[in-house]
C-alpha cells in the first residue's frame, strides 16, 4: 500500500460478508508496497442480493481488482455471465465457467473478466511448500464444496491419476467428481465411528488426502478418523484458522507429511495480483503477510 493515498492511488477491493476477519487486505497491501505499486486493498462488506450494483459500482467507480469471498462467488459468476454480458465484454475465464464460481474480477478495459484462482493458488502451494507434483498421484478430496470444486478441477488438470470425493452428501461429491473428468471418482464420508472401509481402502493406497470442508475449525473436530493415514503420504488441510487442525495435528504424528491453508490463501491471491497487475507476484511478502494475524 502507498504510505498515503493520493489522487492517482488505484484502488482494488474485496467484497464478501462477513469480510472484517479477511486476511486479503494485509496480503494484497504487502505485495502493493514490495513492489512500489500505488494501489490500495480494502474490504467491502457486502449484503447478498447486491452482487449485480456491487459489480456494476466496480465499473462505474474504474476499481482495479476485486476479490469475492463467501457467499458472493456464485453470484458473481452468475452476472459475468448474464444475457448480454458479451455486448459489453464480461466474460469468464475457463476454471470460472466450469465452477460456476469467482473470487477474482479484472478489469480489462471497460469490461470485466471473472476468475477462479483457488485451484492453482492449491497446487501452487503443493508444489512450492509441500514439494508435491500432482501429476500421475491418488488424492482423495473431502468436501464438495466451492473449493473443493475448485481443487478437483486443479488436480484434474494438473495430471493427477485419480481424484476421489468423499462428501456428506453424495450428489455434490458426484457432481464435484464430473469435473475431474475420467480421473473423477465418488466414495462414501463415513459418519459413524471409524474411517469406513471405501476410505480406509482409498486412502491406503492414496498420495494425497485433503479436507476441503470446515470440519476442524472449531479446533477440535475432524473431517474423517486419521487412524488410516499413513507416512509417505500427504495430508494436506484447507483451513487457514487454525493453522493446525487436529487432522494435520494427527496425520503429522502418524508420519504422513502435512499442509495447511496459508499457503493455498496467499498463492491463490498471487495469481489475481498477476492477472490484476501484469507483475510478477512477490510471492514469500504474501505468503509471511498471510501468516500475520
Ligand atoms: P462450502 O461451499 O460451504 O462447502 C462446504 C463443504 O463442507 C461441503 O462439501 C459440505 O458438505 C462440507 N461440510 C460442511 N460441514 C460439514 C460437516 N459437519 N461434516 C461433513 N461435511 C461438512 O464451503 P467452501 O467455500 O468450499 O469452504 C470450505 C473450507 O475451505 C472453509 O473452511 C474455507 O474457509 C476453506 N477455504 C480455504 C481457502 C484457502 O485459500 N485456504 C479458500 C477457500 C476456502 P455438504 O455438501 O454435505 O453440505
Amino acid at each position: 500500500m502507498t504510505a498515503r493515498p493520493t489522487g492517482r492511488t488505484a484502488v482494488a477491493a474485496v467484497i464478501g460478508d462477513p469480510i472484517r476477519h479477511s486476511r486479503s487486505p494485509q496480503i494484497f497491501n504487502a505485495a502493493f508496497a514490495a513492489t512500489g505499486l500505488d494501489w490500495v486493498y480494502v474490504a467491502l462488506e457486502v449484503p447478498a442480493g447486491e452482487v449485480p450494483a456491487a459489480l456494476e459500482g466496480m465499473r462505474a467507480l474504474g476499481l482495479a481488482g476485486m476479490s469475492v469471498t463467501m457467499p458472493h462467488k456464485a453470484a458473481v459468476a452468475t452476472h459475468l455471465a448474464r444475457p448480454g454480458a458479451a455486448a459489453v465484454g464480461d466474460d469468464l475465464a475457463p476454471a470460472a465457467r466450469r465452477l460456476g464460481a469467482v473470487n477474482s474480477v479484472e478489469r480489462r478495459d471497460g469490461a470485466l473478466i471473472g476468475h477462479n484462482t483457488d485451484g492453482a493458488g492449491f497446487v501452487a502451494s503443493l508444489r512450492a511448500d509441500a514439494g508435491f507434483d500432482p501429476a500421475g498421484r491418488r488424492c482423495v478430496v473431502v468436501g464438495a464444496g466451492g473449493a473443493a470444486r475448485a481443487l478437483v478441477l486443479a488436480l484434474a488438470d494438473a495430471g493427477a491419476a485419480d481424484v476421489v470425493v468423499a462428501n456428506r452428501t453424495r450428489s455434490a461429491a458426484e457432481r464435484a467428481a464430473e469435473l475431474a473428468g475420467p480421473a473423477g471418482r465418488v466414495i462414501d464420508l463415513p459418519t459413524g465411528a471409524g474411517p469406513g472401509d471405501d476410505l480406509r481402502r482409498e486412502l491406503a493406497g492414496a498420495d494425497l488426502l485433503v479436507n476441503a470442508t470446515p470440519v476442524g475449525m472449531d479446533g477440535a473436530s475432524s473431517p474423517v478418523d486419521a487412524s488410516v493415514v499413513h507416512a509417505g503420504q500427504l495430508v494436506a488441510d484447507i483451513i487457514v484458522e487454525p493453522v493446525v487442525t487436529p487432522l494435520l495435528r494427527e496425520a503429522a504424528a502418524r508420519g504422513a507429511a502435512t499442509l495447511g491453508g496459508l499457503g493455498m490463501l496467499a498463492r491463490q491471491a498471487a495469481v489475481s495480483f498477476e492477472i490484476w497487475t501484469g507483475l510478477e507476484a512477490p510471492i514469500e511478502v504474501m505468503v509471511a503477510a498471510a501468516g500475520q494475524h
